[in-house]
């Protein structure tokens, strides 16, 4: 292993060097010492970060751009990150999901979440042929072109998306944008309708979505697992799915044999592809053509419609609402949002009905929602089980020194 005596160095100032130690990627610019043994690189590039003592603690990526400027990569002395690490990384990584490759009956599954399989800012999602690359941090969109090199190698789509978090863009300074890769070659983006659409399984069932737009990725296999838990509930039931998307959970629920689901947004747009959904799923026979007369689609705003519905209509109501906490500063608001919405649902579904929860947002733990809905059921006036406690599926890991990996956090629970 050659040397790198080039390398600048960067010292951390005392006391902030725990977290880092212990292997969590991020460097935030209070905790650089700027003077002390510190040089920084001209341009954006790898660095060598050390305690407030010299001590080695781990190579990572600086860009002051960045609102994260360091990125830690390496913890080991003898590994540089360079371009063959972002190779062995990336492999490394699909390597990983090689179980999820060998089911024909699911084709859509996370390729890399980011800091959790050691890639900064980077998310890859397989949806059939097709790859999608959500990119969060600048050091991600810097060394695009090995990831998508390295993903046409080894995975060898039909095309690969590579766009910017339009979430991230502004802290990052990054342009909202989205590249296209043919074999691996950076292409215009294709006149061909057909070629911008994705078609993929998700346990059987069909689903499509349109490359490049959409919400984040266009379809959000987190709650693949979760869309088989509620399944196990809903047969001859009446259904809600409230901030259905495109459907994940409202298509499992009819082919599992729910009486009526009446799938609830406030996007036409999502709403219309769910109607897409719905024919391709009919004609390819997954499932019979009388199940457009078991589903209602309905455009509106959850709280409100929750607020004004009748009460014992629903035997079983899904509740799975964007981020609603972006930000730490936000928690607060949200856990009273994730309150409201589970009041509501135990106010009126059914006796003995079914409700799935779920929070997506990071800085809401699994404790918290947990006790949201203690406060819901209080002042709802119920008694709930829990019977069972959710979370991400194996594609989406959870690396311990990095805790912002585990976001999605859901329960099952009954109202007695
Ligand atoms: N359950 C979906 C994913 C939900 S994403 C699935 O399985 O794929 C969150 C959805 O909530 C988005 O489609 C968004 O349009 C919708 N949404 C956000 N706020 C809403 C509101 N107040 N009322 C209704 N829908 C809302």
């Amino acid at each position: 292993m050659p040397e790198h005596p080039a390398v600048p160095k960067v010292r951390i100032r005392e006391g902030k060097e725990k977290q880092l130690i212990r292997r969590h990627p991020w460097v935030f610019s209070g905790a650089i010492d700027g003077k002390k043994g510190t040089l920084f690189p001209a341009e954006p590039a790898v660095v060598k970060v050390e305690t407030s003592a010299g001590e080695f603690i781990a190579y990572g990526w600086y860009d002051p751009q960045s609102h994260i400027p360091i990125h830690l990569m390496s913890w080991d002395q003898q590994i540089f990150p360079d371009i063959s690490w972002w190779v062995q990384t990336i492999s490394a990584a699909v390597q990983r999901r090689f179980v999820l490759f060998a089911q024909p009956h699911v084709t859509a599954f996370r390729l890399i979440h980011g800091e959790a399989d050691f890639l900064p800012g980077l998310t890859v999602d397989r949806y059939g042929s097709m790859l999608v690359c959500i990119i969060s941090a600048r050091v991600a969109w810097d060394h695009r072109i090995v990831v998508v090199q390295t993903l046409q190698r080894l995975v060898n789509p039909a095309c690969i998306v590579v766009s910017t978090d339009e979430a991230f863009c502004g802290i990052e300074h990054l342009k909202v944008q989205s590249e296209w890769y043919i074999g691996g070659e950076c292409v215009d983006r294709p006149a061909d309708p057909a070629l911008q659409e994705a078609i993929f399984l998700e346990h059987g069932i069909a689903y499509t979505i349109h490359l490049g737009e959409g919400q984040k990725s266009g379809f959000y296999c987190d709650q693949r697992e979760n869309r088989l838990r509620l399944a196990q509930y809903v047969s001859g039931k009446q259904v809600l799915d409230a901030f259905s998307y495109t459907g994940g959970f409202s298509l499992h629920a009819l082919v599992a044999g729910a009486q009526h689901v009446t799938a609830l947004d406030s996007s036409a747009s999502a709403l219309e592809t769910l109607g897409k959904q719905l024919t391709l799923n009919i004609e390819r026979g997954i499932i019979p053509p009388e199940s457009k007369n078991r589903i209602s689609l309905i455009k509106g705003d959850v709280f409100a419609y929750l607020r004004e519905m009748e009460s014992e209509i629903y035997d079983c109501i899904v509740l799975d609402p964007p981020k609603l906490a972006q930000t730490k500063g936000q928690v607060e608001g949200a856990l009273r949002a994730y309150k409201d919405l589970n009041r509501l649902a135990m106010l009126k579904i059914r006796k003995g009905g079914v409700i799935a929860t779920f929070s997506c947002s990071g800085g809401v733990s699994r404790e918290q929602l947990r006790t949201v809905l203690a406060w819901a059921a209080k002042d709802a006036g119920r008694e709930v089980q829990i019977l069972e406690t959710l979370g991400q599926p194996v594609d989406h890991p959870i690396r311990l020194s990095f805790p912002e990996s585990e976001y999605l956090k859901g329960f099952i629970f009954t109202v007695l």
